[in-house]
């Protein structure tokens, strides 16, 4: 291309790359016959959900401290997070590139131009999270805790419900001044991107009306102090008995391995005396050896298993869920959307209806909490506890 045709598309606003970085992508207008119209490229976010949410994890992680590598190493062990196709290549190198890439933030560059062009394109990043990614890339490291306050505090999280579009919702502000007082009040709100063109208007959903829908799930799972401290002792009760369980269990390997090793030395006095041949003895031995590798196997898991006796995942999901509901009302907004990321997953909006899942150990609080059996959904809690803490 032309190097003056290309700062006419970057001054429209459009990304004139060939190549667009994670979580972005090249797309055109079709016509009636789903042929692509010339001339309408335009830069949309990737439909893979999960290449947004692995740039939004880098962004994420980057902005409380973690080094490149350790972003790479943490999104890596997250199960169903780094698609299939880029895990080969994701390497600290790429997140570092993505990370200082100004197409995020909404601009660019053209080579040999200092000037600074301003994208059309959607943003998937929230704006504070941006900022402390910025101060953090221009050597101004603020720490690993507080990321500051933002206005688009949803954005790139929740996505569209109808199964037609299922793309992001996006954010708008918006200002009016109030005839009343003569003040001007900000709407911070939230719209389908409806990239594909799926629905026929906008429909906005405010983000006080967000907060309210969400007010009755930190209900939902919401406990006392004392139930939290019933359920670590009922915990313990639950993992000695399981202790012991373990414990003959390994014993019943033990004794299964030591008549493994008999066994090895029988079929080799059958072959020296001829009983068996050569083919027939090391077939059997074969046999043996791959039982005994697999008690083997199966002993060290139940090693690990019993040595495990930490509770650390489970205090992080009490923290959390002990008086959510009074938590919830001391914090402000920035507080209460982080805390949202934290206790549900695939967040969607069904006009202005909200749609989610709580994340596993919170759920399963919220079954325990309307049952008087409760006690045996410990050890499930405590294991999903430690999937949810480790994710
Ligand atoms: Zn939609």
């Amino acid at each position: 291309m032309l190097k003056a045709a290309l700062k006419t598309k970057a001054l429209a606003g459009h990304v004139p790359f060939r190549h667009l970085p994670l979580a972005y992508l090249h797309s055109k207008d079709k016509d009636k016959f789903g042929n692509p119209i010339k001339g309408t490229a335009k830069v949309i976010v990737h439909p893979d959900p999960q290449r947004v949410r692995t740039v939004q994890r880098e962004f994420e992680l980057r902005a409380r401290g973690y080094s490149y590598d350790e972003i790479r190493k943490r999104n890596l062990a997250e199960p169903g997070l780094v698609p299939d196709e880029i895990r080969r290549t994701y390497s600290r190198h790429a997140i570092e590139v993505r990370l200082k890439n100004p197409i995020y933030w909404g601009y660019f560059y053209l080579k040999d131009d200092p000037k600074r062009y301003e994208g059309k394109h959607e943003l998937i990043i929230p704006a504070h999270i941006l900022k402390a990614v910025e101060q953090i890339n221009n050597g101004d490291f603020k720490g690993r805790s507080n990321i500051g306050v933002g206005e688009d505090i949803f954005r790139g999280w929740l996505t569209c419900d109808d199964p037609e579009c299922g793309r992001l919702i996006t954010y708008e502000r918006k200002e009016k001044t109030l005839k009343s007082t003569g003040a001007a009040k900000v709407y911070h709100l939230y719209r389908c991107t409806n990239s594909r063109k799926v629905h026929d208007k906008k429909v906005y959903i405010g983000e006080e009306a967000i907060f309210e829908q969400f007010e009755s799930v930190v209900q939902r799972f919401s406990i006392t102090k004392e139930f939290a401290t019933d359920i670590t002792e009922a915990l313990a009760e639950a993992m000695e008995t399981q202790r012991k369980a373990i414990k003959r269990q390994m014993e019943g390997f033990r004794v299964a391995l030591k008549e493994l090793e008999g066994k090895e030395d029988i079929i080799y006095e059958h072959f020296v005396s001829g009983v068996l041949d050569k083919e027939a003895y090391q077939r059997q031995v074969n046999k043996v050896r791959a039982e005994r590798t697999d008690y083997t196997h199966q002993l060290e898991q139940l090693t690990l298993e019993i040595n495990d006796a930490s509770n650390s995942a489970l205090a992080k999901v009490f923290e959390l869920a002990v008086d959510a509901e009074l938590q919830w009302n001391l914090k402000n907004r920035e507080e209460r959307a982080e805390y949202l990321k934290r206790v549900l997953s695939n967040p969607r909006l069904k006009m202005r209806s909200l749609r989610y899942d709580l994340e596993k150990p919170f759920e399963r609080l919220a079954k325990m909490k309307g049952t008087s059996n409760w006690r045996r959904e410990v050890l499930n809690l405590r294991t999903e506890a430690i999937e949810w803490a480790t994710a």
